[in-house]
């Protein structure tokens, strides 16, 4: 019997029996079997978070205990780290090696969680008044419901995980129903490391159904999501009727701005693993190549050049420089929004079709370059999520920014220049929430990490991807309680 579902510490089925094959997207072979969450199985999981949290047995455990647990789920991540890295490589398709980059990624936000969790339990306020004690404290939000994506299943659960467990909150986890299991083994390390029953829920199934009551439900407090736009549009809009907070880190349409007197190799070099690391499929890839005019021809052949030479394979090819797509219907998404751009009247300089016969049971596309690319074209407005850098131009750091700006969205950007004045007022032109200066990519647990305009909500990672999952309240204390006289007494008239 498949029971993957873990609610109120038992693993159990779902409770209408429904099961789902999970496929490594490389070559379409079995993963294998998860249970399929139902709305009921997600409500059977709110109920033992809120019981759990109601019960207080972890709210009430001291914030350095629970920052000690942290420690030591970083500690059995990393004890399992080959367990942990195959399974998110089969699921996603992408290279062994990097499933292990993002383990370590995974463990090293543990610490820095567990080092936060009592770093910070309040603060003494100065009323100005000797008579008065006030202090602000914080508490936990409550029952947490977790919604993350397929591109990076563990690592954005445990941006959430983390800060929720070492606050005192109860969670319910909905991984990506492609994706699903790693989000189940955290939950066995959660098990053998004693976390109380009911704080964390893992249910395995698809967001309309299994997804949905996290953000509907009036018994949870607060609703955390990591995915694509329309889906976090409907979860801001069902979580309105509750009011629950609501964190959402959602797409990008990332500008990479090269000015001419940039490092070329290193520029051309990072252009490429911008646009093309994880085959795109990375919320803050570089996929906005903007290119001062006078180098782009010089860039774009450059660019070409590497592009053709990336070699396609899945987790365990040593060979393979990327991994396929998801899945066929994303491939078809991808494949749409590349044929629309042709339309518009981009110039296709490389790729544009899938991986070759050797890949023919995988959902593999070839990096793609599309070039003389305008403002306001589909190709730049909507993401495409694949292995897709389109070429814009800009004579002028004006036009620069103005271009790097010209989205709905605002999740991250790089300015590539070895002229100081022009890195610093471009990156402080841009309005996305990170920026890279003669970089792509890197990020710091330390360091807050989310979106500007309709990239997102809130933030996650840094202090304040800690403070989204605490409740600031103030305490105010009169040491010497009177009347204050602000109403006359009836006996004054
Ligand atoms: P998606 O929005 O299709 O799905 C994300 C999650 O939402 C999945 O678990 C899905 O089952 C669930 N879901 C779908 N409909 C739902 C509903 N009505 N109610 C509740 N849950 C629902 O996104 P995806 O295709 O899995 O991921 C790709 C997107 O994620 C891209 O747009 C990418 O930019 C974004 N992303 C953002 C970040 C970030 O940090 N900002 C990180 C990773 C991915």
């Amino acid at each position: 019997m498949t029971a993957t579902l873990y609610i109120d510490g038992q693993w159990v089925p779902a409770a209408a029996g429904e099961t789902r094959t999970i496929i490594c997207p490389a070559d379409g072979s079995e993963v294998g079997a998860v249970s399929e969450a139902s709305a009921a199985d997600t409500e059977a999981a709110i109920a033992a978070a809120r019981k759990a949290f109601d019960a207080g047995e972890w709210a009430n455990t001291p914030a350095a205990e629970r920052g000690e647990f942290l420690f030591k789920v970083a500690s059995e991540i990393e004890r399992r780290k080959e367990e942990f890295a195959r399974a998110e490589a089969l699921d996603t398709g992408k290279r062994l090696v990097e499933a292990e980059i993002d383990m370590d990624d995974i463990i090293g936000c543990f610490k820095h969680f567990a080092k936060l969790a009592d770093a910070d339990p309040g603060r003494v306020i100065d009323a100005g008044d000797p008579t008065v004690r006030s202090r602000v404290t914080y508490e936990p939000v409550g029952v947490c419901g977790m919604i993350t994506p397929w591109n990076y299943p563990l690592l954005q659960a445990a941006w959430k995980l983390a800060p929720a467990l070492g606050a005192g909150n109860s969670l319910v986890l909905k991984p990506a129903e492609l994706t699903p299991h790693t989000s189940i083994l955290i939950m066995d390390v959660f098990d053998s490391l004693g976390l109380p029953a009911g704080v964390a829920n893992v249910v395995t199934g698809a967001g309309a159904t299994a997804g949905a009551p996290l953000s509907s439900h009036p018994d949870v407090d607060l609703v955390s999501f990591t995915g694509g736009l329309l889906t976090g549009r409907k979860i801001a809009a069902a979580a309105s009727e509750t009011v629950k907070k609501v964190a959402l880190e959602l797409g990008g349409k990332n500008p990479n701005v090269v000015f001419a007197d940039a490092d070329f190799d290193a520029a051309v070099d990072n252009a490429l693993n911008a646009g093309f690391v994880d085959s795109g499929q990375v919320c803050s890839a570089g996929v906005r190549l903007i290119v001062e005019e006078s180098i782009k021809e010089k860039f774009v052949a450059e660019l070409v050049r590497r592009a053709e030479n990336i070699t396609m394979g899945g987790p365990f090819d040593e060979n393979a420089e990327t991994g396929p797509l998801i899945s066929a219907a994303h491939r078809d998404k991808v494949t749409a929004y590349v044929k629309h751009g042709i339309e518009e009247g981009c110039v296709l300089r490389t790729g544009g079709h899938w991986g070759g016969e050797e890949h023919k049971d995988g959902y593999f596309y070839a990096p793609t370059v599309l070039d003389n690319v305008q403002r306001g074209m589909h190709v730049v407005t909507e993401e495409a999520f694949g292995p897709v850098i389109t070429v814009e131009t800009f004579t002028t750091e004006e036009e620069a920014i103005a271009t790097g700006n010209d989205t709905i969205y605002g999740l991250a950007g790089a300015v590539w220049t070895s002229d100081a004045g022009t890195a610093h007022r471009v990156s402080a032109g841009l309005r996305h929430g990170t920026i890279w200066i003669n970089d792509f990519h890197p990020y710091l647990p330390q360091a807050e990490w989310g979106g500007f305009k309709q990239s997102g909500v809130g933030r996650e990672l840094g202090h304040a991807g800690f403070d989204e999952y605490r409740e600031a309240k103030h305490i105010y204390e009169n040491t010497a309680p009177a009347v204050t006289g602000w109403f006359r007494m009836p006996e004054q008239g």
